[in-house]
């Protein structure tokens, strides 16, 4: 689960780390009140979506030379009416897709001075299993096009959970930053803030870019992106609290209130599987048929038949599903109960398209036999080869 820059930038407050004064505002007649709460001489006017690159962004429907998702004004009265300009548009970035996001939220900052600017990340790293530490020289910039055409000016390492977070760890990032003198023992201070924060809130990701030196010699987190292992949110409530759900995929966001593992794709085959490998194998072979999958969806073992009349209703109601292909291994669950669930579900909810069911393993008979004594107009197949060409066949003609 993500949050948005001003929420991260509050929590990292509550850890200590240097951040600037800021204030949230959700309507544009709040813009005026709220920078004015702010010391100036400069305003950083930022619109709050879950997604990066807002500077380099633009807004859909923009006037000629209009700025990006990040702007920065010279007065209240400047603030105020960038809040107002930004506040229900559209902002596109190269993180957001074509579509873009919609900025219901703007936080307007204090500005700051800005004498360099630094990359600084924590996140998880799978292969090793322990939080890593990302840092570049190369701040303010997509850390991904840095790792491809710099690499070397990348420097990352992992910390050990045995010993956690140690002085030498911020030493490492002081000195590949070039910081001297004072500048390392803040370094230092600040890394071990932020690994407090990061491992207490079970977070998956911490990314500071910029992370800036100020003329002062001080450090500041001028932009914060951070995301929390969802597994882990039962534990977290205070975290749970910052979900913005009209950031999130309606489709997915109604998966993940049943419990079902939906990830929206662009394909035209909406999928419905037991089991996370069964899943990629069918995606796998809608691809290899020449068709592309329209999500993925992994029911669960254990599904219900609300489970799969759920699952049926979040595929209906994506516009680019022009054909369904159910599979389900029967396992612990078997297939005259998943059978029935899929007719009640097709009761429910309708049919407008082609729907083709592969149903293996336990009691497989008997779901045939329900499916096929339905009446209603679904494609029987065999295995899962049969199951996809038949699919592709249906929806491609
Ligand atoms: P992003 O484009 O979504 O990554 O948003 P950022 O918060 O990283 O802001 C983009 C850029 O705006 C930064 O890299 C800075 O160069 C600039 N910026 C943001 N805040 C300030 C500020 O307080 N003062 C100055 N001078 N520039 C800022
Ligand atoms: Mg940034």
């Amino acid at each position: 689960m993500n949050i948005h820059e001003y929420q991260a930038k509050a929590l990292l407050r509550s850890y200590g780390a240097p951040v600037s004064d800021g204030r949230v505002v959700l309507r544009a007649d709040e813009a005026k009140t709220a920078a004015g709460e702010l010391d100036g001489p400069l305003w950083v006017v930022k619109a709050q979506i879950h997604a990066g690159g807002r500077g380099k962004g633009h807004f859909k429907e923009a006037s000629a030379g209009e700025k990006g998702g990040v702007r920065l004004a010279k007065s209240v009265e400047e603030a105020a009416e960038m809040a107002h300009q930004m506040l229900g548009r559209t902002l596109v970035t190269h993180q957001t897709g074509p579509a873009g996001k919609q900025v219901n939220r703007i936080y307007i900052e204090d500005g700051s001075d800005i004498e360099q600017e630094f990359y600084l990340a924590l996140l998880i790293d799978r292969k090793t299993s322990r939080v890593s530490v990302v840092t570049s020289t190369e701040g303010g910039m997509d850390i991904e096009e840095v790792a491809a055409s710099t690499p070397e000016k990348i420097l990352s390492f992992s910390i050990d959970p045995a010993t956690g977070i140690q002085p030498f760890h911020g030493r490492r990032v002081a000195f590949a930053l070039g910081l001297t003198g004072k500048q390392v023992g803040k370094c230092v201070d600040l890394l071990g803030k932020l690994y407090k924060c990061f491992i207490e809130k079970d977070a998956e990701m911490l990314e500071i870019n910029p992370l800036i030196l100020m003329p002062s010699g001080d450090l500041k987190c001028l932009d914060c992106k951070m995301g929390f292992d969802g597994n882990a949110l039962y534990r977290q409530p205070d975290i749970a609290a910052l979900r913005d759900e009209t950031e999130e995929d309606p489709k997915e966001l109604a998966a993940s209130k049943f419990d079902l593992n939906y990830i929206a794709l662009d394909g035209e085959i909406g999928c419905m599987v037991n089991g996370a490998g069964l899943a990629m194998a069918t995606m796998d072979i809608i691809k290899l048929y020449g068709a592309e999958p329209a999500n993925f969806l992994d029911v669960g073992g254990g599904a219900t038949k609300e489970k799969v009349t759920e699952a049926f209703k979040i595929i209906t109601s994506d516009p680019n599903v022009k054909g369904i292909l159910v599979n389900i291994f029967g396992g612990i669950m078997r297939c005259d109960i998943i059978a029935e669930g899929v007719i009640a579900a097709v009761k429910e909810v309708g049919l407008q398209v082609p729907l083709v069911v592969r149903l293996e393993g336990t009691n497989v008979d008997l779901g045939k036999e329900i499916i096929s004594t339905s009446g209603l107009n679904v494609i029987a197949a065999d295995d899962l080869s049969d199951a996809a060409e038949k699919i592709v066949k249906a929806v491609k003609g």
